[in-house]
């Protein structure tokens, strides 16, 4: 046998340093912007912002840790974290990204699981730090993201390894070349939300860290680049804040982090005064972010385009951001074991000659595949759906950024080399894809399905509803039918009929909820979707109208 021609160039390993290098060397003076928790506002480049990643990744190996040991972060999005994020991959260790909101059993369940030797963590969650320390054994310190004065004033009390942050860093020169390694070596560890079970890691590589950055930043993705200021409201402990920290510097674009202050005059103030061209975050926060400017009548002076995700997008907020705004919204879609970026709703050049009622009802879908994720929809037999927009399916996907396995998990989740997503969707003939449902929050009525999401959407279109979920209620015939639980507006008056009638002509006859019921507020997972389980036993005993007595 002959052996393969290789090609000649250069065997360079794509590693997650090689980022923030590029942005140091060739952006050195563009700015990192950072609310910080102290208060003020915290300014600095990307060459000051590598220097410092450096410090920390000797202060690391001062330390005693070792390439492949696991770091935790429990922190907003910030300039220190971000050093977290470079001087921990840096030198080889793994950053593993820690949901402050998660219950504190599961936080410890987390940082026991990862192993975690060291966990840095903002002010705000020393509170939290203090109850989960004592269940977390193998950590061998809790690095403080302050300086030493800052922590004998609020930390005094702490009765746990603590160390400084500021007073490690600056111990250091920060005279240090990055390590080159293995590219598929392990760079970032995060743990999915986990409605149901414990959480489970994926386990990201440089080489699929970067490759993400390149595909988050390609055109028909985030479209960033250096003339961009963006701003990552979706947090740093979730996804990596869908890979804008590696995005950013891969195209040089100065970034603003708005600590921990997400509600909506407090990130209105900050896009303003930093001349935010772009931003990224999950419906939750942006009808927070409409609420205040409505309230306020005031306007985006360069906000150009967000990217909204993590749950659906009701087509009310896409409309609200475009037609008031003048802010083009980019729908997305993707997952913790896709890092996470899968679709987004951008137009090709054919969709874009059609109606705009045609081009919005594309755009109001979860999008196109960006190269590096290749997906299909299957039936219960496993085999591949067509393209038609109409037939449902398990969502599955493959590629460089998908999770092959679950960190310190043996089992493959893989059926035939394809991730099943848990997500049900469509796609139609341009190759969009729409999510339909979670498998399990689809709604089995008949034997056929109802889209949660659908009728969600609707509600919240509804002026005076502020928030609704749909959830599959018990019923003797159809086996599930669907209920809505909204939250109205404050002084809101629609009725339970009037809402029902709202949905007449809008959706199929046997799509129309069987009943409406109001609730304060709904529950909400760490990462801000709904929790459709909680909400389930909430109203499990649930007796729908017409119905004689439950049929449990
Ligand atoms: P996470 O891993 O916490 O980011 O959650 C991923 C899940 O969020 C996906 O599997 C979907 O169920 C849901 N999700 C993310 N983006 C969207 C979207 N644009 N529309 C509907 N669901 C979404």
């Amino acid at each position: 046998m002959t052996s393969p021609l290789y090609g000649q160039m250069m065997d360079v390993p794509l590693l997650a340093s090689s980022l923030l290098s590029h942005a140091a060397r060739y952006f050195g003076d563009t700015e990192i912007v950072s609310r910080r928790i102290e208060g003020d506002i915290h300014r600095y480049t990307y060459r000051d912002c590598e220097k410092r990643a450096k410090q920390l990744a000797q202060a690391l190996i001062a330390l005693g840790v070792q390439p492949g040991e696991r770091i935790g972060t429990l922190a907003w999005n910030g300039y220190r974290h971000l050093e977290c994020y470079y001087g921990t991959t840096g030198m080889g260790a793994v950053c593993h990204t820690i949901n402050p909101r998660l219950f504190p059993e599961q936080i410890a369940f987390i940082v026991d699981h990862a192993e975690d030797a060291y966990v840095f963590f903002d002010m705000t969650f020393a509170p939290l730090v203090d109850i989960v320390a004592p269940q977390c054994p193998k950590v061998k310190g809790w690095i403080a993201l302050g300086d030493a004065s800052c922590i004998r004033e609020h930390l005094g009390d702490m009765e746990v390894p603590l160390f400084s942050y500021e007073t490690l860093v600056t111990a250091q020169d920060g005279d240090y070349a990055w390590p080159v390694f293995d590219e598929r070596t392990a760079s970032f560890l995060c743990y999915t939300s986990g409605t149901t079970g414990h959480p489970k890691g994926a386990l990201y590589s440089h080489r699929s860290t970067v490759l993400h950055a390149y595909g988050a930043a390609l055109p028909d993705a985030m479209s960033a680049s250096a003339g961009d200021a963006i701003l990552p409201v979706v947090p740093m402990f979730h996804v990596n804040a869908w890979g804008i920290p590696h995005a950013a510097p891969l195209v040089g674009a100065k970034l603003v982090f708005p600590g921990k202050d997400l509600d909506g005059k407090s990130l209105y103030e900050l896009m303003e005064a930093e001349g935010v061209t772009f931003s990224a975050g999950v419906p939750t926060v942006w009808l927070g972010l409409l609420n205040y400017m409505k309230e306020a009548g005031v306007r985006f002076s360069t906000l150009r385009r967000t990217v909204i995700g993590g749950s659906a997008c009701p087509p009310a907020m896409l409309r609200a951001f475009e037609d008031q705004y003048g802010v083009e919204v980019i729908h997305a879609w993707g997952m913790t074991e896709m890092s996470p970026l899968g679709t987004l709703a951008h137009l090709n050049f054919r969709q874009k000659a059609r109606s705009p009622e045609e081009q919005r009802k594309s755009r109001e879908k979860q999008g196109h595949v960006i190269f590096g994720v290749d997906m299909k929809v299957v039936g219960d037999d496993g085999r591949e759906l067509p393209w038609d927009g109409r037939s449902f399916g398990d969502l599955h996907v493959r590629g460089p950024w998908v999770i092959d396995r679950y960190f310190r998990s043996d089992e493959s989740p893989l059926v035939d080399g394809w991730f099943p997503t848990g997500d049900v969707a469509t796609i139609d003939a341009d190759g969009f894809m729409q999510i339909t449902d979670r498998s399990k929050d689809v709604i089995k009525s008949g034997g056929e399905w109802i889209s949660s999401i659908d009728l969600e959407n609707i509600a919240v279109s509804h002026p005076q509803v502020a928030e609704a979920a749909c959830i599959a209620c018990a019923h003797p015939k159809w086996t599930e039918r669907p209920l809505i639980v909204a939250v109205l507006r404050p002084g809101a008056t629609v009725t339970r009929e009037e809402l029902r009638a709202f949905y007449e002509g809008k959706v199929a006859k046997w799509w129309m909820p069987d009943d409406v019921v109001f609730a304060d507020e709904l529950p909400h997972t760490a990462t801000g979707k709904l929790q459709k389980l909680r909400l389930r036993e909430l109203y499990r005993d649930y007796v729908l109208p017409g119905v004689a007595e439950h049929p449990a």
